[in-house]
């Protein structure tokens, strides 16, 4: 029989990788605890009267760092939202904000409750009292703390969070800014639902122009035809799927979902996969694709490139060994437990980590705070002004063409693209690939100048602290 193991707390795995970076730095004495404790973490207990009787609910609202305010992270709906998870959360929300620059601490939310059993009306009841516990305790403020999407929530409860923060504080001219991750008719910004598996994409593709570092994966070549493996079909692995997919030829082998996991060496398509789990509730009986009833089995698949994307500790001492794939991107939160980061570093597998892997995501919620405080959304004041300069560019070019009789001409593609004004979504996605490529190079570079630096992660979290240690010694700690 196998001994059996237990698996460190995520707060544990977190901390012993943040330790790690740390002994590598040379912090002022007592800095290193100061970054990586928890400042606070309030519990709440409410009731909500549901179908005739009162339901208490379990909610938690931690910040982990306030060395830039506001703090900033999503809050979960699960059942298995804890405090040891949430304060797990918030701290990689302090790192995650620092790697890519934002101006942001960290925090983190949960709801102990499984969405699915409650029908809309009654989880919107359920939204608008934990919003109102929230902003009692300034733990949702367009300064101070501001609420995102994660596991479980989306556009629905954001705005419902939004607007029961607007009834609160009417007079609030930034109430919009109160939470990120609306509907874009209540305040949102164009990409912020694709936004981080549209990071993730980016990540991938700033491996692909690195040589060094896909050296170290074992791989070569461009995205086309690597052959990627991603759990959980939710906002994050969907859209990473589907843009892997579609746009840089990857072939997604396999999808692991709750119901288990479905396979096609030559490459599932994402869009007919979520259809059909939207029509049947799982991935079961999806055409074309061979089924495995244990989902955790796909992980362990012959593959390229691994893509957890669903939730923390699915790879851990009892199953990293059998983990092929040479490149894991660290879509969702806390994937790889400590343990298990440790055996895949022996393997030799390249790791990119939650913290920059799933950084999108709060990197579009920046520009979404920034646009609802500045209340205007970005491109409207220069678009046009864009557009009559590149025809002026395009008609001078055609004119002295002409002139000195050399006949050329531009091509109508060319002319197409130039001269039309970038709009909303192209300039969020444009700012969103370089906060991806920006951070990369800067782990890499770290990684790369530093011998002792074993791996991305550790690279990823000295940036971080880093950054986090010289606002600290900036206000005089
Ligand atoms: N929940 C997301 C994360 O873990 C987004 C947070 C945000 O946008 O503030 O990064």
């Amino acid at each position: 029989m196998n001994a059996p193991f237990t698996q460190p707390s995520f707060r544990d795995s977190v901390d012993r990788m943040f330790t790690q970076a740390a002994s590598l730095m040379d912090l002022a004495p007592g800095l290193e605890e100061k970054i990586r404790v928890c400042n606070s973490t309030y519990v709440v207990r409410f009731g909500v009267r549901l179908r005739g009787e009162i339901h208490t609910f379990t909610g938690y609202r931690s910040v982990h760092s306030e060395h830039h305010e506001p703090v900033k992270g999503g809050i979960r709906y699960s059942l298995g939202v804890n405090q040891d998870e949430v304060e797990a959360l918030a701290a990689l929300m302090s790192y995650k904000c620092a790697l890519v620059e934002l101006p942001f601490g960290g925090s983190k939310g949960g709801l102990t409750v499984d969405p699915r059993a409650w029908e809309p009306n009654e989880l919107e009841q359920i939204t608008r009292r934990f919003t109102y516990e929230l902003s009692r305790r300034r733990l949702i403020s367009p300064s101070q703390n501001v609420p995102a999407p994660d596991m479980g929530t989306g556009e629905r409860e954001m705005a419902w969070m939004a607007d029961a923060y607007k009834r609160l504080h009417p007079e609030d001219i930034n109430a919009r800014a109160s939470v990120t991750g609306k509907p874009l008719r209540l305040g949102g910004i164009a990409g912020r639902v694709e936004a981080t598996g549209r990071g993730v994409q980016y990540a991938l593709r700033e491996v692909f122009r690195t040589p060094e570092v896909l050296e170290r994966a074992g791989l070569s070549g461009s995205l086309e035809g690597q052959r990627v493996v991603v759990q959980g079909l939710g906002n994050v692995g969907f859209h990473a799927a589907k843009f892997l997919s579609t746009e840089d030829g990857a072939k997604i082998i396999a999808v692991a979902e709750r119901d288990g996991a479905v396979m096609n060496p030559d490459g599932l398509n994402i869009a007919d996969l979520q259809s059909h789990m939207h029509a049947t509730g799982g991935v079961k009986d999806f055409p074309g694709a061979s089924f495995e009833a244990d989902s955790v089995k796909a992980l362990e698949l012959d593959c390229d490139i691994l893509i957890p994307a669903a939730m923390e500790g699915v790879i851990h001492a009892g199953n990293a060994d059998r983990i092929h794939a040479r490149l894991v991107v660290e879509a969702a939160n806390g994937p790889i437990t400590a343990e298990g980061d440790e055996i895949l570093r022996q393997r030799g597998t390249v790791i990119l980590p939650d913290l920059y892997a799933n950084a999108g995501g709060v990197t579009v919620s920046y520009f979404e705070w920034v646009k609802n405080l500045q209340q205007i959304s970005f491109g409207r004041l220069e678009r046009r002004q864009e557009e009559a300069r590149h025809a002026l560019l395009v008609e001078e070019l055609e004119r002295l063409s002409a002139h000195t009789g050399l006949g050329w001409t531009l091509s109508e593609g060319f002319k197409q693209k130039y001269l039309r004004g970038a709009d909303e979504l192209e300039l969020v996605r444009s700012g969103l690939d370089d906060t991806m490529r920006t951070a990369f190079q800067q782990m890499a570079t770290v990684q790369a100048e530093d011998s002792r630096v074993p791996d991305l992660r550790t690279a990823a979290y000295i940036v971080a602290i880093r950054r986090i240690a010289t606002s600290y010694g900036a206000l005089g700690l």
